[in-house]
C-alpha cells in the first residue's frame, strides 16, 4: 500500500491521463533524445497541468514564502538556467515554497519549486542553480508525463473515484498534488536530470560541481536530523530531497564527467551574493502554519496539540495534518471543520462527515481531555484493496471541530490500534504560556570575528544538543574543521 495521499493526490490528473489515453502516440524527446511513451500528454496538455496544479501544490507546501526580494532573485536565477533548456516553449516560472522541509520538485510544464527549507541549506548561488537546473531537468525530459502516461495508472486514477464518492472529504483525503509530486523518480530519470541539469548551469557559467557538493550537505543534514528524531540515520525522511530524488553523489560525479566540455570556464560560485540574499529569512516551522516537533504537532495560534505514534513522520500543510508510520500501513489525517453548537459528535461523524454510503461500525461518544467527541470505523475498499478508516470527531470550542482519520491496511489495523488511539486521547489545548513559547527562528548571516568559536556561534540554534552538529552541515564544515578567521557564516537565532 502506498498511504491514502499518493493515491488521492492523482485524481487532479485523472481527467487528462484518462482523455490521453485516446490518442497516445510515441514522440522523441528533444532534451533527451529518447523515444519514450509520453505520447498520452502533449506539451500543450504539459502547460495545462502545470497551470491548474500550481496553485494546489503550492498550498500544499505551505503557500508561497512572502519575501519578494528573495522570490525575484530565485526566479532570476532560474531563468538564467531555463534559457539553455531545450524546451523553450514552456511558461518557466520558479517559486519558494514556505515549507520548512528540504526539497526542490517541479511540476509538467516549467513549474518549478524550492522549499524554503532547501534555500537555508544550500552555500552558494551555484548549489542553489544545481537544484534549479535538475529540477528544469525533469520538465524538459518530461519525467511526469512519463509516469502519468502509464495505462496502469491512468486505470488507478479511474478507479479512486468509486472510493471517493462515500463523502466529499473522503475524495479531498489526499490533499492535492503533492504525493505524486512527493513519489520518487527512477535512478535512471534521476541520471537523465542531473545530465541536463549540469549541462544548463555550465552553459550558464556556474560551477558545476556545486550539485554534488549540496548533495554531500543533505546527506549530513539527514544524519544530524536522524539523530534528533532519535532514528537509525541510514533512515531517510521521507520528505526530502533525497526521497524524492534519489541520487548519491557518486552518479552526479558520472553525470558531471559526461558532461565535461559541455562548458569549460563555468566557476561561478556566488557564495557571499547568495548569503545576502537569504539572510534574515525564517528557519524551520512557521508558527502560523502550526510547529512538527518530531511526533508532536502544536498550533500557538489555534492553540491546540497532538503526539503521533512514535517513528512516524508528519507532514503539515496549511489545510491539514498527515502523518505516516514507517512501514506507511498506518496513516494519519488530522483537519479542522465548523460544526453549529449543539449538534452531537456522533450525530456529526454519521450523518454530515461520513455520508449516507459509509456506514459505520461501533460509533460511540468519548470524551477527549474534558472534549467531547465521537469514533466509529468503517472498512472501505480502495483500489489496492480494503482499507480501515476510523474516524474521530472532538469538538475544541464553539463550533470548532477537529477531526482524525486514521487509515490502516486491515492487517495492520490492530497493531496500530493502541498508538492510534493514544493519538486521540493526547489532542489537548495548549495553555497561552505553551502557545507563547512557540517562536519564529530566523536565519541570519553574520561576518566571523576574531574570538568567534563554533560553540558560541551556534548557542542561539534551536537544537539543543545537536547545535553544533547543526551549525556544521549549515555552513559546510563537516567533520572537525575549524572555524574560518574570518569571512560570513550562517547561524539561527529567534
Ligand atoms: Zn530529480
Amino acid at each position: 500500500m502506498h498511504g491514502f495521499t499518493r493515491r488521492g493526490v492523482l485524481q487532479g490528473c485523472a481527467c487528462v491521463a484518462a482523455a490521453g489515453l485516446v490518442g497516445g502516440c510515441v514522440t522523441t524527446n528533444r532534451a533527451t533524445g529518447d523515444t519514450s511513451f509520453t505520447g498520452l500528454m502533449s506539451i500543450q496538455d504539459d502547460i495545462e497541468l502545470g497551470r491548474r496544479e500550481h496553485p494546489k501544490l503550492v498550498k500544499q507546501f505551505g503557500g508561497e514564502y512572502e519575501n519578494p526580494r528573495l522570490q525575484s532573485y530565485v526566479d532570476r536565477l532560474g531563468r538564467r538556467a531555463a534559457e539553455y533548456a531545450e524546451y523553450q516553449e514552456f511558461p518557466y516560472r520558479f517559486t519558494i515554497v514556505n515549507s520548512p522541509i528540504i526539497n526542490a520538485f517541479a511540476l509538467p510544464g516549467g513549474y518549478v519549486y524550492v522549499s524554503r527549507g532547501l534555500l537555508s541549506f544550500a552555500s552558494n548561488e551555484a548549489e542553489l542553480m544545481g537544484v534549479i537546473s535538475h529540477e528544469i531537468g525533469h520538465v524538459n525530459a518530461r519525467h511526469t508525463a512519463e509516469r502519468l502516461s502509464t495505462a496502469q495508472l491512468a486505470q488507478g486514477l479511474l478507479l479512486l473515484g468509486t472510493v471517493a464518492t462515500g463523502s466529499r472529504e473522503l475524495a479531498d483525503m489526499g490533499g492535492g498534488i503533492a504525493g505524486l509530486v512527493l513519489q520518487s523518480f527512477s535512478r535512471e530519470q534521476e541520471f537523465e536530470a542531473d545530465t541536463l541539469g549540469i549541462r544548463y548551469m555550465a552553459r550558464a557559467g556556474y560551477d558545476p560541481d556545486a550539485m554534488a557538493s549540496f548533495l554531500a550537505t543533505l546527506r549530513e543534514y539527514s544524519q544530524v536530523h536522524a539523530q534528533i528524531l532519535g532514528r537509525d540515520p541510514s533512515s531517510v525522511d521521507e520528505t526530502n530531497l533525497m526521497a524524492t530524488h534519489p541520487r548519491t553523489i557518486d552518479r552526479v560525479q558520472r553525470a558531471r564527467a559526461e558532461a565535461v566540455g559541455a562548458a569549460p570556464g563555468a566557476t561561478l560560485v556566488n557564495r557571499d551574493p547568495f548569503l545576502s540574499q537569504i539572510d534574515g529569512m525564517l528557519y524551520g516551522d512557521d508558527p502560523a502554519q502550526g510547529v512538527i516537533d518530531g511526533e508532536l504537532f502544536k498550533h500557538p495560534d489555534l492553540r491546540l496539540c497532538f503526539r503521533a505514534p512514535e517513528t512516524f513522520t508528519l507532514l503539515n500543510s496549511p489545510d491539514q495534518v498527515t502523518g505516516f508510520s514507517p512501514d506507511r500501513e498506518a496513516t494519519i489525517l488530522f483537519d479542522g471543520a465548523r460544526v453549529p453548537e449543539g449538534r452531537s459528535m456522533a450525530a456529526y461523524l454519521q450523518e454530515d462527515w461520513s455520508g449516507p454510503q459509509i456506514a459505520l461500525s461501533d460509533l460511540e461518544p468519548i470524551t477527549v481531555n474534558g472534549m467531547e467527541a465521537a469514533t466509529g470505523w468503517a472498512r472501505l475498499l480502495s483500489r489496492e484493496g480494503p482499507v480501515d478508516l476510523r474516524g474521530v470527531a472532538i469538538r475544541f470550542e464553539g463550533e470548532r471541530v477537529y477531526r482524525f482519520r486514521f487509515i490502516t491496511k486491515p492487517s495492520a489495523t490492530d497493531r496500530y490500534s493502541e498508538p492510534l488511539r493514544r493519538t486521540t486521547y493526547s489532542f489537548r489545548k495548549l495553555t497561552p504560556e505553551e502557545a507563547a513559547a512557540i517562536r519564529p527562528h530566523r536565519l541570519i548571516v553574520v561576518p566571523i570575528q576574531p574570538g568567534d568559536s563554533i560553540a558560541g556561534l551556534s548557542r542561539s540554534m534551536p537544537h539543543g544538543q545537536y547545535n553544533e552538529a547543526m551549525f556544521r552541515v549549515l555552513n559546510d564544515m563537516a567533520g572537525d574543521r575549524p572555524l574560518p578567521n574570518s569571512g560570513l557564516i550562517k547561524t539561527i537565532v529567534s
